[in-house]
């Protein structure tokens, strides 16, 4: 490739690459995607369609997912999306987890979130911070059969997540787990524990470490929440009253949990991101056809200018939350800074989720509101994204702090 020095040093300065013209051409939009990641994104909207949808309003109302779409998730290859395939993995892309999120979500947000956490923050955190024997060990039961969870808060620790007060003790050849976490996703049907507790507190942040823990060996799955959304999905308090952790199921270095908590967090933003994608998408998707259906004034309600310019503005920023998801998801694969542009996009996704699934109960009118169409289900599920995995106020924090950055000396 032969760049002019200009070209170069503006490259250094903005670190940014550099593009001759035809391997820009080649390079393509954001909507470019492997023969793989096309096959796993159309895998998805099939299992969303065929098997999630007809169980969707019954897992709401049940506030339970349904055994059989869980099962199927695993039998699908969604449990261990970038799991190598020698460890029974599906062996894919960040992107194709992404995807497969996205696709559930516009479906069923619960489903969705299911996937999410046992891709981007469980199964990472063992891939990117756990030894051969951990990743050995656990990464095919997690592809294959068990729901993992990802165990931070705490009553008094949220956004504020290092202030957490669960403790672990060395002893002759383990250690000893006393605390509780509250919220945690997927806890009612997980087996596998990533619990971060201290194993000094007088060190404060410097204490915390990451433990694999395993059901069995005696968490307690306490009060299961009443939700305003995703209701299918499981979020419990967990309590731990003297477990033993065998001295191995360190996952990581001794006090670096904080590290791991953090990074792993920025990535899984990423996954919040397509799943409010798909929320929005989705109640788009749902309501648009009824627009062109619905007759009022003698003329179809879609028609009219006041929708018009309202579904016109809707679909502008749902590209726009899609394309801010998609870039960071690249940018993660792409091994560079990621961590402004996932704040970026969870904290505009969440937004542009909210906006779409309340414009669609207005579009629909009264059905809109009624629990027979799923336009108010979007609506609920949505709220969520502005809390998990950082609260919107915290993603602009992110924001503004690498922003502020930039300018100190
Ligand atoms: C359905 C659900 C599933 C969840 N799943 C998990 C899970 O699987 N694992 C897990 O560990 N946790 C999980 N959580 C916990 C979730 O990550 C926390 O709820 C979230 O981080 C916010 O913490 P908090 O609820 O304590 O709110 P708080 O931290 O008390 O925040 C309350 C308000 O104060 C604002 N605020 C706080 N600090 C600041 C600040 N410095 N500047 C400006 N505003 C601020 C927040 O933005 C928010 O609006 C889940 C929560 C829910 C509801």
């Amino acid at each position: 490739m032969f760049l002019s020095r200009s070209a170069r040093s503006i490259s250094s300065r903005l670190s940014v690459r550099v593009f001759s013209k035809n391997q820009a051409a080649s390079i393509g939009s954001l909507r470019n995607f492997t023969e793989e990641e096309i096959m796993l994104r159309d895998a998805a909207s099939k299992f969303s369609s065929a098997i999630v949808a007809p169980k969707v309003r019954e897992m709401d109302e049940n506030e339970a997912v349904d055994p059989a779409v869980l099962k199927g998730l695993f039998d699908q290859g969604f449990m261990g999306v970038e799991t190598p395939m020698e460890l029974g993995g599906t062996g894919a892309s960040f992107t194709s987890a992404v995807l497969i999120i996205e696709e559930l979500a516009k479906v069923d947000a619960s489903i969705s979130v299911i996937c999410d956490v046992q891709n981007t923050l469980v199964n990472t955190v063992f891939r990117n911070y756990g030894n051969a024997e951990l990743q050995k060990k656990y990464l095919p039961q997690l592809a294959q059969s068990k729901v993992g969870c990802f165990c931070l808060s705490e009553v008094g620790s949220g956004s504020d997540a290092f202030a957490l007060k669960t403790k672990a003790e060395k002893k002759d050849g383990y250690w000893l787990l006393n605390g509780s976490k509250m919220w945690i996703t997927n806890s009612k049907e997980a087996e596998i524990f990533l619990v971060f507790a201290n194993i000094d507190p007088s060190k404060g942040y410097k204490g915390i470490t990451c433990f694999i823990v395993e059901k069995e060996m005696g968490v307690q799955i306490m009060k299961k929440e009443q939700k305003l959304g995703i209701r299918a999905s499981s979020t419990c308090s967990l309590n731990f009253d003297n477990i033993k952790v065998p001295e191995e199921n360190v996952l990581g270095e001794l006090g670096k949990g904080y590290q791991i908590a953090i990074g792993i967090l920025n990535e899984g933003r990423i996954g919040i991101a397509a799943q409010m994608l798909g929320i929005a998408q989705g109640a788009y998707d749902y309501t648009l056809p009824y627009l062109f259906q619905r007759k009022q004034f003698g003329k179809e309600i879609g028609n009219f200018q006041g929708m018009q310019f309202q579904y016109a503005q809707v679909a502008t920023q749902i590209e726009a939350a899609r394309l801010l998801t998609y870039n960071a998801a690249r940018l993660k694969e792409e091994g560079v800074s990621f961590i402004t542009e996932a704040a970026m996009a969870k904290l505009y996704a969440s937004q542009i989720a909210e906006k779409s699934s309340s414009r669609c109960v207005e579009w629909l009118g009264g059905v809109g509101f009624t629990r027979e169409f799923p336009a108010e289900k979007f609506y609920r599920d949505c709220k969520i994204g502005a809390i998990y995995e950082g609260t919107s106020n915290i993603q602009l924090q992110t924001i503004a702090k690498q922003i502020s950055a930039k300018y100190k000396d």
